[in-house]
């Protein structure tokens, strides 16, 4: 049997796509999200569903625990939750902002904490955190946004050769504008629109699901540190 492979955010855009496409190569899944009927809706063989508010380490820790009895030890876990609320800074409610440090940066944190400690004394496993283009350039009413991605794409560096010579490999995978639901969380319907607007192409949450399958199974002596990854058309 295949290793058993982690999800959080799978029950939507690019984690329900990554779930799908890991599926279709027969591991063994847990899926995490907090709506739980639509990553049982999804109907996976071999796919373990759980509501897990990615905020609250002590759900995704018991989560795993449950999945790893089942399933054997978790070898990837594809940190992919995440909230994107626009606004002008100075505008913007305090509480959007607790939301995507909470989730982005801490919902992170809490995905790596409940598994490095297992991989690194296993001396095998992989950790993919979906990052963002806006975790390497900035964008207008995505400063809080902008900030957790950036924190995303430090943070898993810095992990990454920490435990290089634990044989665990550290993976961001930094997509651009990709068509899901991630925009619909924001207050302001003309700055969804405007999004779009400026965006222009996207890329399919699929496209960004085959970038997090290749880098998992590249052999585990290699590392892709980094993808970044665009509509082709896009200038910037
Ligand atoms: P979606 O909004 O479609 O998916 C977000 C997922 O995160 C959902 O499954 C949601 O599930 C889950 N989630 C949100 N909050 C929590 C929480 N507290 N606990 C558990 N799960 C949570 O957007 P995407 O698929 O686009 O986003 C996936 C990742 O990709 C995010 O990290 C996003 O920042 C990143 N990204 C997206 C881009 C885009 O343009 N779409 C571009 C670059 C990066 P539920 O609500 O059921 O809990």
């Amino acid at each position: 049997m295949k290793p058993l492979v982690a999800i959080t955010g799978a029950s939507s855009g690019i984690g329900e796509a990554t779930a799908r496409a890991f599926s279709q190569e027969r591991y063994p899944l847990l899926l995490m999200a907090r709506r739980l009927e639509r990553m049982t809706a999804l109907g996976l063989p071999q796919a373990l569903c759980r509501k897990v508010d990615v905020t609250r380490v002590d759900e995704v820790r018991s989560a795993l625990a449950e999945a790893q009895e089942k399933y054997g030890p978790v070898d990837c876990m594809v940190n992919c939750a995440g909230l994107l609320q626009m606004d002008l800074s100075w505008k913007q409610a305090y509480g959007e902002w607790q939301d995507m440090i909470d989730i982005n940066i801490k919902g992170v944190l809490n995905g790596i904490y409940a598994v490095l400690p297992d991989m690194v004394a296993r001396q095998h496993g992989t950790i993919i955190n979906i990052g963002s283009l806006a975790g390497r350039k900035t964008f207008e009413k995505h400063a809080v946004y902008c900030a957790t991605k950036f924190a995303v794409h430090g943070l898993s560096e810095t992990i990454r050769g920490e435990v290089s010579k634990f044989n665990v490999r550290v993976i961001t995978v930094a997509p651009a504008a990709t068509n899901t639901e991630l925009v619909t969380h924001t207050t302001s319907e003309q700055y969804q629109k405007d999004w779009w607007a400026m965006v222009g192409a996207t890329l399919k949450a699929e496209d960004v699901a085959r970038m997090i399958l290749f880098a998992y199974q590249q052999p585990q002596e290699v590392c892709v540190r980094e993808i970044v990854v665009s509509p082709t058309g896009q200038p910037d």
